[in-house]
């Protein structure tokens, strides 16, 4: 692996820059570029025959690169990171957008890793404002899409669609950012009252809620169907606003979602729980792929990892892929679980993964199966590369609640359960005694009434009674801005039918 280092010449900056290259996992169509910068990426992140963008080589970090930050604190792990990176980002913005790091719990430290068992750390990816992992990445983004937004003299509609953490999380970062909207749809009855109330609460005039009758599928379908019609297109036009997403296969996204692995394994260095060079299991709770991805790629450029475990829930298709081979939608049906956020089907970064092993030609030929057969198989010796890499198991709700309830006793460790699924992998799929690290993707604070019912057997639906029973139980405060929550008053009050939300969002325009 080589050190990316492309001059282009820019000329409307009349400098010379050197930015990362970024090409298509399908390859090219001919109509697209061929390459473009990170900046264009972000901004029109569909790529030739509905393809991804990814870098075009990735930067070798090595041991030297993680002795330089043995004592780096976040940001500066994260600036150094960036900048061998090479993305096409002004130093200003780039330090504009770590600095919302700085509002996190814990101003000197955004990511504690904290122990559970001798052989297992937690790492925690929630101390954000909207205390879920979405904003590890979502924060620095929302920064970054506003300045090239500014810079470019455009505006943008943000569509998103969400399940309940991806829309608390985009609110918040694109609130009174110039030069952006949001439209947020979800699911009315489909999420917690917590994350519920993190949206319709939001207050600001660059944002609209909607709730829609219908579940999460029809929210994300609607979003689809927009993002891809011409009329909707025309009509933003006409007004002077192009049409973006925040969803998870932005890349503008994933080079967040690299970083923190690398300080993970850093802050088991600092503990001296591993040594340098030591290897280590990252084990993650996993829907779109995304978090996962970011710890493959810091994997390639050189961390020191044995397996990545891949985490799921009873929507088993991606442990069925890592255990066959064959990825398969024809019997798959969703089932709603107490890890909404990984209820899914459709895994989009799986993508991203078979491009780096396979290369353009081949993902363009699975992912045609996928969209035609509903199906995709990797041969014998395609499936062994993916199973030198990847581990996986996935936990039912029942297996989920007795992890949260004994880890808590035996531990006094409270965790959500989309981080409980990653008990399951922890005892199944480690071959070697070395040191598992889980990554931690929400509070218990967004999926109370799971956890109350997991440690005290209780079945309240309402939130607001689950907290404060596990407050109650497990000794643990209520951060104030859930808290606050349940006493402000709700701004979003439109709830549509899935076909009234083109109008909606139109009249908010
Ligand atoms: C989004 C989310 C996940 C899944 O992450 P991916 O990057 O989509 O795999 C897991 N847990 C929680 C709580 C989430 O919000």
């Amino acid at each position: 692996m080589s050190i990316a280092s492309v001059f282009r010449y820019n000329a409307e900056k009349t400098t010379i820059r050197v930015s990362m290259n970024f090409i298509e996992t399908r390859g090219n169509d001919g109509k697209h570029p061929k390459s473009v910068t990170f900046s264009e990426a972000i901004l029109s992140p569909i790529a030739s025959f509905g393809g991804l963008y990814v870098p075009e080589t990735l930067p070798a970090l090595g041991i030297d690169f993680l002795e330089k930050h043995r004592k780096s604190h976040y940001k500066a792990l994260a600036r150094d990171f960036l900048h061998v990176f090479n993305i096409d980002i002004a130093q200003e913005v780039i330090d504009e957008a770590l600095a919302l790091y700085d509002a996190f719990d814990d101003p000197g430290n955004p990511v504690p890793v904290v122990k559970v068992y001798d052989d297992l750390y937690v790492s925690e990816l929630y101390h954000g404002p909207t205390r879920a992992f979405k904003d590890m990445a979502l924060q620095p983004f929302g920064k970054v899409l506003s300045a090239i937004a500014q810079e470019r003299n455009e505006n943008y509609l943000i569509l998103a669609a969400t399940s309940g953490d991806t829309g608390p999380a985009a609110l918040e970062t694109f609130k009174n950012q110039q030069n952006v909207k949001v439209a947020c749809l979800y699911p009315e009855k489909g999420t917690s009252d917590v994350q519920r109330l993190q949206m319709v609460t939001e207050d600001a005039e660059n944002l609209k809620v909607i709730g829609i009758k219908g579940n999460f599928d029809d929210a994300q379908n609607a979003l689809k169907t927009l993002l891809a019609s011409e009329r909707f297109k025309a009509t933003l036009n006409a007004k002077h606003i192009s049409l973006s997403a925040a969803n998870s296969v932005n890349f503008g996204r994933i080079i967040f979602q690299i970083i923190y692995h690398i300080h993970s394994y850093l802050e088991l260095v600092r503990a001296e729980v591993i040594a340098m060079g030591e290897k280590v299991y990252l084990n993650i709770p996993s829907g779109n792929f995304g978090n996962i991805l970011g710890a493959f790629y810091a994997m390639q450029m050189g961390l020191p990892v044995e397996k990545l475990v891949v985490s799921s829930n009873e929507n088993n298709i991606l442990t069925r892929l890592i255990h066959t081979g064959v990825y398969d939608l024809r019997e798959s049906r969703l089932i709603a679980t107490t890890s909404p956020a990984m209820d899914i089907l459709k895994s989009s970064n799986v993508e991203r993964v078979l491009y780096s092993l396979l290369g353009a030609e081949r993902t363009r030929e699975l992912m045609h199966d996928l969209d035609t057969k509903q199906v995709y198989r990797l041969n014998v010796n395609e499936l062994a590369r993916l199973q030198e890499i990847f581990a996986a198991d996935y936990c039912s709700d029942a297996e989920g609640k007795a992890y949260i309830k004994t880890t808590f006793e035996e531990t006094g460790y409270l965790m959500d359960p989309h981080t409980a699924t990653c008990l399951k992998a922890y005892e199944t799929s480690k071959e070697k005694p070395l040191v598992m690290i889980v990554y931690s993707t929400a509070e218990w604070t967004k999926f109370s009434p799971t956890i109350a019912n997991a440690l005290t057997g209780e079945t309240d639906t309402r939130d607001i009674d689950a907290l404060h029973a596990i407050s109650k139980e497990a000794n643990v405060t209520i951060p104030p801005m859930i808290e606050a929550l349940f006493n402000k008053k709700a701004v979003h009050t439109t709830v549509v039918e899935k076909e009234n939300i083109e109008e909606a969002i139109l009249s908010f325009l």
